[in-house]
């Protein structure tokens, strides 16, 4: 066993504790499901710490100076198939904030061209829409959407490049997009059994499964701010600014944590559950097996002016874009954000020449003309998610470790979903259901 040599200091309270590590939704999902949790198990109390001065992890919103307004670290995107996320939304009593469309559909411009689409998958099971030209891809045939299958009939280290054909014209226009926007990973080394599984919970259970679902104000308010306001309901405690820099081990469980300036002895009914990110998870935890490969998103938030916002138009609150820089555009307000996935390619670019390309797509994107820029605020999220290939899936974790008090979250750990706000709630979630059920054991 390891000693530290910092205080010791002991959480005055009389039931077993559960300390979730990190508040990014993980662990705010965790937190919140042992704090909702008392009468189905042994009352706990639930100390939520967290590194940063605030909530949220990977999914945040904050205050830009520059821009004079409150942005979102990148955009995000939920879908009606993401009914953790949902249930999760419900429970915190936000799902309202959210701006959810009656009817799926996917509206394109491909900034080359000038040429616009939408696809509109169509209600029920049955596929009917990939038979009608005008609910589909221009330029595509139904022979074209049906190669998906291979999708399914791959090995798990098969890729997505393998499995579909880069010179169909539905690669670039569809399965490209969709791939980069779902993983975080480019087609050529992205999985293809999880494409397809993204695929089987989304279009194949038709459009209603497959709706957009985007924060009408901000992440915080949808995602983070209802949830703390919930779990101090709850009697949850929250710390800020309580980074973790060592676990101390015992032969078969934690027994204390040390955050540097104080060290948390770890009672024998306690539980420790940890919701970080997977490189910040290695480097607390021995012999951990996580993915190591990350893969960046860059996101650009200009302010437009009133004359430009006037001006702006988008059929939807966000529309792919093909044959730019950017994969997204999303127009709130006066706040249009442009957003590239797998961005491995743009993050180590100038920020001038990247925020120059990037206002480019925005102006032929929305018609504005291509003038001075408006004020403009780009964010690098290097480690956006893990990379999403067969080989970094091999390494996703189980949220039961070797010790018996400690359990793992975070959106990388093995719930078979992508590395989104669906793994990151559903890892919570069943860390929370171990620590549940495994009572005071
Ligand atoms: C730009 C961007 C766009 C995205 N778009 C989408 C999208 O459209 N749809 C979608 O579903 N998902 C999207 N995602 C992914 C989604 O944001 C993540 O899957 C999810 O937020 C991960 O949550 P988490 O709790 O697992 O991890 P994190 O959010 O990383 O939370 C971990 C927390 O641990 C804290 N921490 C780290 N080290 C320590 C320590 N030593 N001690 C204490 N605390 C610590 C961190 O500060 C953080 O708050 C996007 C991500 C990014 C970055």
């Amino acid at each position: 066993m390891q000693a530290c040599d910092c205080q010791e200091t002991e959480l005055v309270v009389n039931k077993a504790q559960t300390h979730v590590i990190g508040a990014g939704l993980a662990g705010l999902a965790a937190a919140l499901r042992l704090a909702g949790a008392d009468h189905v198990g042994p009352r706990r109390h639930v100390v939520l710490h967290e590194a940063a001065a605030q909530a949220g992890g990977r999914c945040r919103s904050f205050f830009d100076a520059q821009l004079g307004c409150t942005i979102d670290n990148g955009n995000h995107i939920l879908l009606t198939a993401n009914r953790a996320a949902l249930a999760y939304l419900d429970d915190i009593g936000s799902r309202d904030s959210l701006i959810a469309p009656t009817t799926a559909r996917f509206p394109f411009i491909d900034l080359a061209s000038g040429e616009t689409w939408v696809v509109r998958p169509n209600a029920g099971p049955l596929p009917w829409w990939l038979l009608a030209a005008r609910r589909r891809v221009p330029g595509t045939g139904l022979g074209d959407y049906l190669a998906a299958w291979r999708l399914w009939r791959a090995s798990p280290t098969q890729r997505v490049g393998d499995c579909l054909d880069p010179a169909s014209p539905l690669w670039s226009r569809f399965w490209e997009p969709l791939c980069v926007a779902a993983l975080n990973t480019r087609p050529e080394e992205a999985s293809a059994r999880l494409l397809a599984r993204v695929l089987g919970e989304s279009f194949v259970r038709g459009e209603a499964a497959c709706r957009t679902l985007v924060a009408r104000d901000s992440l915080a308010a949808s995602f983070v701010d209802p949830a703390l306001a919930r779990l101090a309901q709850r009697g949850g405690e929250i710390r800020f600014k309580k980074r973790l820099r060592h676990i101390v081990f015992g032969a078969e469980r934690v027994e204390a944590l040390d955050f540097g300036d104080e060290s948390l002895p770890i009672g024998a009914d306690d539980r420790v559950i940890c919701a970080l990110p997977p490189t910040a998870a290695a480097a607390l935890i021995p012999q951990l097996t996580a993915p190591g490969d990350s893969r960046p998103i860059v996101n650009a938030h200009l302010r437009l002016s009133a004359e430009q916002r006037a001006r702006a138009r988008l059929p939807g609150p966000f529309v792919g874009l093909i044959g730019g820089t950017a994969d997204w555009i999303f127009l709130r307000g006066d706040v249009a954000s442009l957003t590239v996935s797998a961005a491995e390619d743009l993050i180590e670019l100038d920020n001038d020449r990247l925020a120059e390309r990037l206002w480019h797509d925005a102006a032929r994107a929305l018609d504005l003309g291509i003038g001075a820029p408006p004020p403009l605020r780009l964010i690098k999220e290097k480690r956006a998610t893990f990379a999403q290939t067969p080989a970094m899936l091999a390494r996703r974790a189980p949220a039961r470790t070797a010790w018996r008090n400690l359990f793992l979250a975070g959106d990388w750990t093995d719930t078979g979903y992508p590395a989104t706000i669906e793994s990151a709630v559903r890892s919570g979630n069943r860390a929370a259901d171990l620590v549940l059920a495994a009572g005071s054991r």
